[in-house]
């Protein structure tokens, strides 16, 4: 029997339109003896079932996994993961799937693919899970299981949950659920290849959000000569290479990260016009004189949560100005955020902000987000996080 959790009256509004969470706020009481992860089912005050999920301590109180009268359990994660790939699978020229140009995709996208809590990053035959709450976190092993029997061509499965999970409570270390693949793996992006190690990047690995972003940029680089700031593998280097540049330089302050953008380059390319640049991003744009005609400016979340937004759209304000400063005239600016907490209209009017202490006019060609292998469950706009303009500099 699955544990219960009562609604405050009234509180069940939302949950009927599938919002994917329940906040601490609207809960009124709950079984004893639940602990962080566990499945509750959810009920209105006046005892109706409403739906079930993992619970949590925090101001998100339920992660919701389910809103019929059903188990948690193996066949639950099964019959999940094989919608999210059956949706995959099915719309092909949509979402890129297992081919000769593309074998890497996100599988699961948390709320999105209804699973929240839960990423999961295909490469090649490796899935790469990272869970976002403890419920997942504890699930590992019945997830591989089910991605293993679902997925046909997945033959290894990895766990990265331990940078994305409360420090202290979950004890599990990242690691193999499968075999151990041999790393570093190299994958497909658009034809493009990149070498792959889940056991030391980022993420689970790559930015598999930019895929059809650095397509476009592809697109605007023949003769260019570009700057990709916060470059880490340096996938957009290696599009705008492909794509004709005329050179490119790559900044990042991880030296281990401009090793990696060195060693995609020359994967795709052997000797290249490429340089990369182990540097601060703010420090290197005030000290180069150097203008270019294509700039890329993809830099980490600024804000992880809503009170960090001021000061985050502040640090966009100033760094696109700066960037706008080293455009040659007529020069285009692909710039990006991916905090959650800040919304198009804010990162539009930072844009904008930048433009005016810049000194220069400006137009928008594009406006970027995710793509659909990252689809946002339309109850939950918070999971619409990636935000991209691509601007015309006078
Ligand atoms: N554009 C990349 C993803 C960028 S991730 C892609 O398409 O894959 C953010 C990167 O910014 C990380 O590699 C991190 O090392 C780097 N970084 C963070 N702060 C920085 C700073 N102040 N100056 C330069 N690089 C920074």
């Amino acid at each position: 029997m699955k544990k219960k959790l009562f609604l405050k009256h009234g509180r069940e509004e939302s949950i009927r339109r599938f919002h994917p969470w329940i906040f601490s706020g609207a809960v009124k009481s709950i079984d004893s003896g639940v602990n962080e992860g566990d499945i509750v089912a959810v009920y209105s005050s006046e005892g109706e079932f409403l739906c079930s999920g993992h619970y949590e301590p925090g101001s998100i109180a339920v992660r919701i996994l389910t809103f019929a009268d059903e188990n948690i359990d193996e066949q639950f994660f099964k019959n999940r993961i094989s919608e999210a790939y059956r949706l995959r699978q099915k719309n092909s020229s949509l979402i890129t799937h297992h081919s000769s140009l593309n074998n890497v995709y996100r599988l699961v996208h948390g709320e999105g693919d209804l699973l929240s809590g839960l990423v999961v990053d295909i490469y090649d035959d490796m899935a790469v899970m990272q869970a976002h709450s403890i419920g997942m976190g504890r699930s590992w092993k019945t997830i591989a299981k089910a991605l293993m029997e679902v997925c046909e061509n997945i033959k290894y499965v990895y766990n990265k949950s331990s940078s994305t999970l409360p420090k202290g409570k979950y004890t599990a270390d990242d690691g193999w659920l499968s075999d151990k693949k041999e790393l570093p793996a190299t994958v497909y992006e658009y034809g493009n290849r990149f070498e792959i190690n889940p056991e030391e990047g980022q993420k689970t690995g790559f930015y598999i959000d930019q895929r059809e972003n650095r397509l476009l940029l592809q697109k605007y680089s023949q003769d260019a000569s570009v700057l990709n700031l916060f470059s880490y593998t340096g996938a957009f280097s290696v599009y705008a290479l492909r794509g004709g540049a005329a050179k490119v330089d790559s900044v990042d302050s991880s030296a281990k990260a401009i090793a990696l953008a060195n060693r995609n380059v020359e994967l795709n390319f052997g000797a290249a016009n490429h340089n990369g640049i182990v540097a601060d991003v703010a420090d290197y744009l005030k000290n180069t004189d150097e203008k270019y005609e294509l700039i890329i400016l993809d830099p980490p979340a600024f804000a992880k949560h809503q009170h960090a937004v001021k000061n985050a759209l502040q640090a966009y304000k100033r760094l696109n100005a700066k960037a706008m400063e080293r455009l040659a005239a007529g020069g285009i600016l692909f710039t990006f955020s991916c905090s959650q907490a800040i919304n198009k209209q804010q990162f539009l009017q930072a844009v904008f902000s930048a433009a005016t202490i810049a000194g220069r006019q400006a137009s928008i060609l594009h406006c970027l987000n995710q793509p659909a292998d990252h689809p946002v469950n339309i109850y939950h706009p918070e999971g619409d996080y990636l935000k991209g303009l691509v601007i015309y500099v006078k």
